[in-house]
């Protein structure tokens, strides 16, 4: 088959009316075989059903923090900038590719929006839940691993990266909070932190990290291996399934 195709949804800056995205998650999805087409985060919300339909995979990048009434709670002092489209867009692109159970990979805040989408909740501050945090928002540079975490024995990221204590960058001060839908926590850092989440028991490929394998990869194999298993999983799945399959009004 042709090249899978993997959408990766964006930021936007209200203030310079510009929607981004770093070039890292496009070059690490390249790198690992995928065709990367940014999905517009603007675009109209009763679009996504179509623009999910030219995919095989999704990823959800890194970005800003949930707005916290978006699960259900008031917003800790510590909560950082919001962005409201994104919110929107984003949580509704993910529950909507969980629906068509097209493989997902969560990068960051990303991790938090597939969670969120999935009915979980976000850790708002982690220095105000877990009583030792180890350093989360690393002064170094962003392709150099910081702090270790420990990946669970019998988890689908065991099998991707290959290894059970791998060492990771880490720059969030949120993580994922009550968990959403079928997913089970399938790597901690020393502290208890989460630091990634899966779909539980299925072969979906559906998973949440809360580092950044995109400005690792160049020097990192299993960060690589991460970005590898999302493209051979998007090789699996149909398009044309995805839209006969599609019964949302989305
Ligand atoms: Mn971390």
């Amino acid at each position: 088959m042709v090249s899978p195709v993997i959408g990766i949804t964006c930021c936007f800056n209200e203030k310079t009316g510009r929607i981004w995205l770093t070039k890292y998650y496009i070059e690490a999805v390249a790198a690992a075989g995928g065709v990367p087409v940014v999905l517009p985060v603007l675009a109209p919300v009763s679009r996504i059903k179509e623009l999910l339909s030219i995919c095989h995979g999704l990823l959800l990048p890194g970005g800003g923090d949930i707005d916290p009434l978006q699960f259900g709670e008031e917003p800790h002092p510590n909560n950082g900038e919001i962005c409201p489209q994104c919110d929107y867009f984003e949580l509704q692109a993910a529950v909507k590719a969980l629906e068509l159970e097209m493989p997902i990979l969560g990068i960051c805040r990303g991790a938090q929006v597939l969670n969120v989408a999935a009915g979980g909740t976000v850790c708002q501050d982690i220095a105000h839940e877990i009583e030792k945090p180890i350093k989360h928002f690393q002064q170094a540079p962003r392709w150099h691993p910081t702090h270790t975490i420990i990946i669970e024995p019998n988890s689908k990221l065991k099998g991707i990266i290959g290894s059970r204590v791998v060492k990771v960058n880490s720059f969030h001060h949120q993580m994922v909070g009550k968990l959403g839908g079928n997913f089970k926590v399938s790597a901690q850092a020393p502290d208890g932190v989460i630091e990634a989440i899966e779909d539980n028991g299925t072969d979906k490929f559906v998973l949440g990290v809360q580092y950044h394998p995109e400005a690792m990869w160049r020097n990192d194999k299993y960060s690589q291996n991460l970005f590898k298993a999302l493209v051979n999983a998007a090789k699996n799945f149909n398009v044309k399934q995805n839209c006969i399959n599609s019964k949302s009004t989305l």
